[in-house]
């Protein structure tokens, strides 16, 4: 059975937390494995993530994943909010580098997320499951392919669970990379890598995100959001259909779990996860 999981991004405003803990009970209704909520690199979200981790923690039994970044924080404000965490009940983290603010230069006392997830299992022992991230299509800034996967084997190695990718439209991408930390010695039935799985709703920010993550959008998908103009009617009928393919492919290759980038909406990812049959009698 293919499980699943939310991801959200703490909201800025009162009104929009509010919002979010509506989508989260939406959402919660279809009885995702946990949900997780993104940390701005530099800590520049510490607050936000933290106050919404405790409002959605609050609220039901799922748990609740807050991501942590390491670069260009120091390993006392890490451990202090891990500690809070720990206190709340939270058992679960998503454990990244993060990309440095633009104008800091100083990567800090933790560079690498491999650094983070040693600092972790260090400090908490085994308190926390902890995800780290993934990438079919390589990280942009890495030496080469076979170090990016090295790298991800060595944080499987540090002590990390699993892994989640960044999001793709090219299954295949997802399987070399399987192969590839298998050819490592890693058991992926032990150390599941989750896809990632982004909805397409709007082209220009889609293509806007996936040049700066290093994603490809495959031509054919390119060109027919770009042929659908401002029809944003068309763009979602299409991408929901490009989604499900890719995501009906990965479920026939074994994948163990999609973790979805909700961008705080609920229907985009509702839609998938019931035509996928993922929920099947799970609902509550
Ligand atoms: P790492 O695993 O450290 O890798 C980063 C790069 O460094 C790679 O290119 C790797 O090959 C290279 N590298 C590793 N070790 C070395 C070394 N010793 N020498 C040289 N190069 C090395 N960002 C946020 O800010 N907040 C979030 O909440 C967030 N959530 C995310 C969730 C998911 C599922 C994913 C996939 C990404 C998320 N990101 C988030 C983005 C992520 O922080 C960036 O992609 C970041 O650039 C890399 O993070 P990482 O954890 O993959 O880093």
């Amino acid at each position: 059975m293919t499980t699943f999981s939310f991801e959200f991004f703490p909201a800025k405003t009162d009104e929009g937390v509010d919002k979010l803990c509506q989508t989260f009970d939406t959402l919660n209704n279809l009885a995702p494995t946990y949900f997780s909520v993104t940390y701005g690199a530099g800590g520049t979200t510490r607050n936000r993530t933290l106050d919404i981790v405790k409002r959605l923690h609050k609220r039901s039994d799922t748990p609740i994943a807050p991501h942590i970044s390491c670069i260009g924080d120091s390993k006392d404000a890490i451990k202090s909010l891990l500690e809070e965490y720990r206190s709340m009940g939270i058992s679960r983290l998503v454990a990244l580098r993060g990309d440095l603010p633009s104008g800091q230069v100083d990567m800090g006392e933790l560079p690498y997320a491999l650094d983070l997830v040693q600092f972790i299992r260090h400090e908490f022992g085994d308190d926390f499951h902890i995800e780290v991230a993934a990438y079919p299509e390589m990280h942009p800034q890495a030496k080469s392919f076979a170090f990016d996967v090295q790298n991800l084997v060595a944080k499987f190695e540090a002590g990390a669970n699993n892994a989640i990718t960044q999001f793709f439209y090219n299954a295949d991408s997802y399987l070399h990379l399987r192969d590839a930390v298998e050819k490592h010695g890693i058991d992926t039935t032990n150390h599941p890598i989750v896809a990632g799985i982004m909805p397409i709703t709007n082209a220009s920010s889609l293509i806007r995100f996936a040049d700066s993550t290093g994603a490809d959008i495959p031509r054919y998908v390119r060109k027919q959001l770009a042929d659908f103009g401002d029809d944003r009617k068309a763009i979602r009928a299409f991408g929901f259909e490009v989604v499900q393919r890719l995501c009906e492919r990965l479920m026939s290759e074994g994948v163990p779990a999609f973790h979805f980038y909700s961008m705080n909406k609920v229907s985009p990812s509702q839609q998938l996860v019931e035509a996928l049959g993922l929920t099947s009698g799970a609902e509550r």
